[in-house]
């Protein structure tokens, strides 16, 4: 078989990942892989078993008898827990606080590693997450460092959040997305960082359609050929 061609996209929470990633997947006809779903359908079976996410032991014994599996239908990603589809659970507020806080521990992290790398090697994929080109896929021909700041991507969720019709607090989008940061940045295993080779995309001022070009364009440069 022959190699194929992966794209890692890494950055915290808010960065417009899975927007870009799914959008750069459906122009170049690569596996838009999301990574985050993976730690959310987890987190599902956490919170259903009534583990605190302060009890390592117990996360630890129950991610022995977890199963995680994508697939894609109609080329949307879903991912089954225990050949449950899980899909429609994850985007829950809780299940995102309970993925944030247990993607720390060491058996969950290891439980989806072969998962993704698996992925990665059948197919040419844009995988989006938090340690992608730094441990999942080092040696990703594309790396991307998306980010913005704070504020712009708290307004971000804001306007998707006031869009559905919840109300909603910026200070307090805000402030969450600061604490997952700060999680997420300062955790032991696999902590969120730039790989070097990353290249690094602040999002902030840029359309999303500037976003798309500027990984085309950075994949093209090193190597991406199209059909
Ligand atoms: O990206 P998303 O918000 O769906 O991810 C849920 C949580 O899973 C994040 O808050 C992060 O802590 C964790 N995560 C991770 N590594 C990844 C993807 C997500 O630790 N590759």
């Amino acid at each position: 078989m022959s190699e194929t061609y992966n794209i890692a996209i890494d950055g915290p929470a808010g960065a417009g990942k899975s927007t870009i990633a799914r959008a750069v997947a459906a122009k170049l006809g690569f596996v838009y892989v999301d990574t985050g779903a993976l730690y959310r359908a987890m987190a599902v079976c956490f919170l259903r078993k009534g583990i605190s996410q302060d009890d390592e032991a117990q996360i630890a014994a129950a991610c022995r008898d977890i199963q995680i599996d994508i697939r894609y239908e109609d080329g949307a990603q879903q991912v089954f827990l225990n050949g449950e589809n899980v899909t429609g659970l994850i985007r829950e507020e809780e299940v995102g606080k309970m993925a944030s806080a247990s993607s720390v521990y060491a058996p969950v992290r290891r439980k989806l590693l072969n998962l993704q790398r698996n992925l990665a090697q059948t197919a040419n994929v844009i995988m989006d997450g938090r340690d992608i080109g730094t441990c999942v896929l080092p040696d990703a021909q594309t790396k991307i460092y998306l980010t913005a700041s704070s504020h712009v991507r708290a307004l971000r969720r804001y306007r998707e959040l006031a869009e559905k019709g919840l109300t909603c607090n910026l200070q307090e989008i805000e402030q969450d997305i600061i604490e997952r940061d700060y999680r997420d940045m300062h955790r032991e295993i696999a902590p969120l960082k730039q790989a070097e080779d990353a290249v690094y995309v602040d999002t902030s001022d840029m359309t999303v359609a500037q976003v798309i070009d500027c990984i085309i364009q950075a994949a093209r440069e090193r190597g991406l050929k199209e059909n």
